[in-house]
């Protein structure tokens, strides 16, 4: 079983790239951030109450998305393996994932990070707000306040991982066609 997680600011291509991770390795894709909106769609209550933290471009409280990952990951009891996109963003996520994966007889195989510098994202993220739709990508400084969260509450937890020997930085900058080959080739050493 693999399980990865896919870390990287918003615009780094983690939807992009666990498209193609997901058909190469038969993985099931869970990303929070589309689960969220998918809630926000259908007016659910979780939809409502993730709502207003999204529209600011801060994150939504932990524990409703903890416990919104793991009914995700209990809805594909066959899975081969899992891509965790978006999550986990706080050390609270990462320790309830891994306490939650072993209680499964599971665990994170590695974490990869795309990594690109700011500007190149805000200018892709602006770009990708003219066709999303989405309010969190149509404003810079929302885009600002996503990436100081990602660096407050979720850059720490390059550290976590690296002490399991887990963590993996990848050049997100370039072709979509040689990141893919970038990811492949670090999930590959693992095997
Ligand atoms: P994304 O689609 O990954 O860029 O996520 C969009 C928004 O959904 C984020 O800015 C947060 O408001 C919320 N979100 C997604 N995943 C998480 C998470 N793991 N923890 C807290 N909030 C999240």
């Amino acid at each position: 079983m693999i399980n990865i997680v896919l870390f990287g600011k918003p615009g780094a291509g983690k939807g992009t790239q666990a498209e193609f991770l997901k058909s190469h390795y038969q993985l099931v894709h869970i990303s929070t951030g589309d689960v969220f909106r998918y809630n926000i769609k259908n007016a659910t209550d979780l939809g409502k109450l993730a709502q207003s933290y999204m529209d600011k471009g801060d994150l939504v409280p932990d524990e409703v998305t903890i416990n919104m990952l793991e009914a995700e990951v209990e809805k594909n009891p066959q899975a081969k393996g899992f891509i965790f996109d978006g999550f986990p963003r706080t050390q609270a996520q990462a320790q309830s994932l891994d306490a939650f994966l072993s209680r499964k007889g599971m665990s994170i195989s590695a974490t990869v990070a795309l990594e690109a510098d700011d500007d190149e994202l805000v200018t892709r993220l602006l770009k990708r707000g003219e066709t999303s739709g989405r309010p969190d990508d149509q404003d810079e400084a929302k885009i600002r306040n996503r990436f100081e969260e990602y660096n407050q509450k979720t850059a720490p937890l390059r550290a976590f991982y690296t002490e399991q020997n887990k963590f993996h930085s990848i050049n997100g900058i370039g072709s979509i066609e040689e990141i893919t080959q970038r990811l492949m080739t670090a999930i590959d050493s693992l095997q």
